[in-house]
């Protein structure tokens, strides 16, 4: 992967508002078999605010993607652009676009990282016995995957086909027309 860095400016926080402090960094990251996207870092130092996004240079078909999680494709990278659904149907997690919702490059593992960290949230939220429990379990499976341990299928939907799984392993598919209907955008909808 190349990385170019071409801007990066001083701003006024988004978050906090103090100015001078914010960073705001954008790469041309070149991605093989996929082509040029545009990574946007905003970071500030003053309050923790951080927001990065990816935005693919040019737009494609609605895809999926499906790849299958084992121990040999943990460090398959993934685009995952902001439009994008990301779910693992076996351990019935997902997650929609949302106004929030950012761009970003990680691989596999990364993905599985970013459910764990959603499941933990998840079970400081609700502490009644059934929502214990089945988070106790899907963070078990999450961190057995992570590990290696078992299988599980990744699945990709994006409406504007941005996204990528760079893996000889991976099966690219056209989206069904009704389903394509089904699927959020992150532009209408208030909820991530
Ligand atoms: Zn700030």
């Amino acid at each position: 992967m190349n990385e170019m860095e071409i801007n990066e400016m001083i701003i006024k926080c988004p978050a906090c508002s103090v100015e001078g402090v914010a960073k705001s960094i954008m790469k041309e990251i070149e991605i093989p078999h996929f082509g040029k996207v545009l990574e946007t870092t905003i970071q500030c130092p003053d309050c923790g605010f951080k927001h990065s996004d990816i935005i693919a240079l040019e737009q494609n078909d609605p895809a999926r993607y499906v790849i299958e999680i084992n121990k040999n494709n943990l460090s398959v990278r993934v685009v995952r652009s902001q439009s994008a659904t990301v779910l693992i149907p076996e351990l019935g997690v997902k997650v929609e676009p949302g106004p929030k919702s950012e761009g970003y490059v990680t691989n596999v593992e990364g993905i599985l990282t970013r459910f764990e960290d959603a499941v933990k949230k998840a079970l400081n939220l609700f502490d009644d016995d059934a929502s214990q429990e089945n988070g106790t379990n899907t963070l078990k499976e999450i961190q057995n995957l992570k590990k290696g341990n078992g299988t599980a299928t990744l699945i990709i939907l994006d409406p504007f086909g941005q996204s990528n799984v760079v893996s000889d392993n991976v099966e690219i598919s056209e989206i069904p027309e009704n389903e394509l209907n089904t699927l959020k955008t992150g532009f209408s909808h208030i909820e991530e």
